[in-house]
């Protein structure tokens, strides 16, 4: 099997868009993910999976810690940004919430210590312990067939 026919297969799975974000020495990383999951109520857990390749694999170790922001549907810019699509650099301003930086207006934003990591192929799984979040009413921003979509 191809990665193409993988990735078209994959793709087939309709989710939402997050930005993941984590600071190291005070400098700050977002990266787009989709591969994001809620995993346990007792504790409360997620999963990210994060390339090896990707910078913020690195990040995430040396920090211990990151957030998950859910994006709203028109937050797309913020999804390209970080997913290295728009190419210029752009200024973004992060909010703090529990210490951590999170994305203004996301729909959720999810403060997390790390708490298992787990290697799966080329990709690195991050559990994260949900220490505190922010929910905020709106549509999700989402991701089919290798495209944005709105819900409305
Ligand atoms: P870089 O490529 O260096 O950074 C990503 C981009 O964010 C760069 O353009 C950078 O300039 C910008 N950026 C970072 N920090 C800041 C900041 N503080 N201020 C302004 N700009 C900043 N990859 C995965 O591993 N797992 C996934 O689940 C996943 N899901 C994806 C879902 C979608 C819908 C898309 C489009 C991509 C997804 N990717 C995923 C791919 C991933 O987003 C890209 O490969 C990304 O470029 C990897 O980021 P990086 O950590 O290597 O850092
Ligand atoms: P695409 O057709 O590459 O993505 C469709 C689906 O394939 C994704 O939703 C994801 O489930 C899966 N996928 C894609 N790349 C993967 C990877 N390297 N590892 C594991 N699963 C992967 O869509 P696109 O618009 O061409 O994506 C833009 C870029 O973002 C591509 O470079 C793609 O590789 C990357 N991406 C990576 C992941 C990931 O690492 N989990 C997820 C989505 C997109």
């Amino acid at each position: 099997m191809d990665d193409r026919m993988f990735r078209t297969a994959m793709g087939k799975f309709a989710t939402g868009v997050t930005v993941i974000a984590s600071e190291v020495n005070g400098d700050v990383h977002g990266m787009t993910a989709n591969a994001f999951m809620s995993v346990s109520l007792d504790p409360k857990l997620i999963l990210i999976s994060v390339d090896g390749k990707a910078r913020m694999n690195e990040v995430i170790k040396q920090s211990g810690k990151f957030t998950v922001n859910i994006l709203s549907g028109d937050q797309k810019e913020m999804s390209m940004i970080f997913a290295g699509q728009i190419k210029e650099d752009k200024d973004v301003e992060f909010e703090t919430f529990e210490g951590l930086p999170v994305i203004e207006n996301s729909l959720v934003s999810l403060a997390c210590d790390v708490y298992q990591v787990q290697d799966a192929g080329d990709h690195t799984l991050f559990i994260g312990e949900v220490l505190n979040l922010n929910v905020k009413d709106g549509e999700p921003l989402a991701f089919y067939e290798g495209k944005y979509k709105q819900m409305t």
